[in-house]
C-alpha cells in the first residue's frame, strides 16, 4: 500500500521527529511504500495567495475559490501544490502528523490543507439537488482513501477527557476529522493521541512507539470514526440539519456519529414493522 505522511515539525530531533521517522521505517519493513511532506524541510509556502497560480482568472480581484478552480482545471498551479496532488492520489492511505498548537494543527499545515485542497479536487465536486448536496462528508475524490491523524499534546489526557477543561480531544479534533479529512470522502482512523509529552523519557517513548506501530499495522482494518454520510439520509437538505429522530434531543460535535448499537436497533425495530 501507499502512504502519505504529512509532517510538520520544524526540529528533527523532537519527539514527532522521532515518531516519524519510527512510522517510516515501521511501515517500510511492513512492505509498504512510504512518502513524506515534511514541510518544514520543504521550506512549504503557508499562504494561500495569488501567486499560486500562473495565470489569474480575474486581475481585477483576487477571489480564492475561483482562482483556485481555474488554476485546477486548467493546469495552471503552482507546482509545489500539483505535486503534493499528485501524492494525494497515489496514497492509499494519509497520515498528518504534528504537535498540538493551540488546539489545532501548526499554521505551516494549515496552509498546506488550503491550498492544495483545490476548489474540483477537495470541494466543489458534485451536484446539488434536492437529494444530494455535493459531494462530500462520506463521498468526495479522496473516498476509498484513509486517513489518520498522529498527534502529540503537551495537555494530559485528562484534560482533554469528556469533562476535561481543554475539551474532549475527539471535539478538539473534529475540524480536521470531519471537517478537513472527512470532508473530501478519506475514511477517518480514531486519532493516535500522545499526551503530556514532557513526561516522554526513553521508557515512555518505548511504550509510544510500539503503540504507534500496533495502529500502523491495522491501518487497513482499523474501523473508521463513524461519521455520518451526508447523502444517505441522515441530513435534511438543503438545510443539511440531522433528523430529529437521530440522536434526538442532543447538539454537538458527536450527533455528526452514529451511535453503533442503538441506531442499528432502531433500524432493525423500523424495518420489523414496515
Ligand atoms: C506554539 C505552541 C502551542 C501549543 N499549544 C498547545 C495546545 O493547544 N494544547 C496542548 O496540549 N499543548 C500545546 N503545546 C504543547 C505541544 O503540543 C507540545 O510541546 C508538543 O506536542 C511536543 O511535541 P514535540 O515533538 O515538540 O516534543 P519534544 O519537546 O521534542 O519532546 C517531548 C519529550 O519527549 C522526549 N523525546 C523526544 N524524542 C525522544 C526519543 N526518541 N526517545 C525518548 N524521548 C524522546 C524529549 O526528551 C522530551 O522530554 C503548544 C506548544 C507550542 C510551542
Amino acid at each position: 500500500m501507499n502512504v502519505l505522511i504529512i509532517y510538520a515539525h520544524p526540529e528533527p530531533k523532537s519527539l514527532n521527529g522521532s515518531l516519524k521517522d519510527f512510522a517510516v521505517r515501521h511501515l517500510e519493513r511492513a512492505g509498504h511504500t512510504v512518502q513524506v511532506s515534511d514541510l518544514y524541510a520543504m521550506n512549504w509556502k503557508a499562504s494561500l495567495d495569488a501567486h499560486d497560480t500562473s495565470e489569474r482568472h480575474s486581475a481585477e480581484r483576487f477571489f480564492a475559490s475561483l482562482e483556485s478552480k481555474h488554476a485546477f482545471e486548467n493546469g495552471l498551479q503552482s507546482e509545489d501544490i500539483a505535486r503534493e496532488q499528485d501524492k494525494l492520489k497515489w496514497a492509499d492511505a494519509v497520515i498528518l502528523q504534528f504537535p498540538l498548537w493551540w488546539f489545532s494543527m501548526p499554521a505551516i499545515m494549515k496552509g498546506w490543507v488550503e491550498r492544495v485542497y483545490a476548489y474540483g479536487l477537495a470541494y466543489g465536486v458534485g451536484e446539488h439537488s434536492d437529494a444530494r448536496w455535493g459531494e462530500r462528508y462520506g463521498e468526495g475524490r479522496f473516498a476509498g482513501k484513509r486517513a489518520m491523524l498522529v498527534v502529540t499534546t503537551g495537555g494530559w489526557e485528562s484534560h482533554y477527557s469528556a469533562r476535561g477543561i481543554n475539551g474532549p480531544i475527539d471535539d478538539v479534533l473534529f475540524p480536521i476529522q470531519h471537517g478537513v479529512l472527512y470532508y473530501p470522502g478519506f475514511e477517518v482512523l480514531p486519532p493516535f493521541v500522545v499526551y503530556r509529552t514532557s513526561r516522554v523519557d526513553d521508557a515512555k517513548y518505548a511504550e509510544v512507539s510500539a503503540a504507534l506501530g500496533r495502529r500502523l499495522d491495522t491501518l487497513w482494518t482499523t474501523a473508521p470514526i463513524a461519521f455520518r454520510p451526508q447523502n444517505g439520509g441522515a441530513y435534511e437538505i438543503p438545510a443539511l440539519t440531522l433528523r430529529d429522530d437521530l440522536a434526538p434531543g442532543q447538539i454537538g460535535f458527536a450527533v455528526h456519529v452514529e451511535e453503533a448499537g442503538v441506531e442499528a436497533a432502531t433500524q432493525a425495530d423500523e424495518a420489523a414493522e414496515a
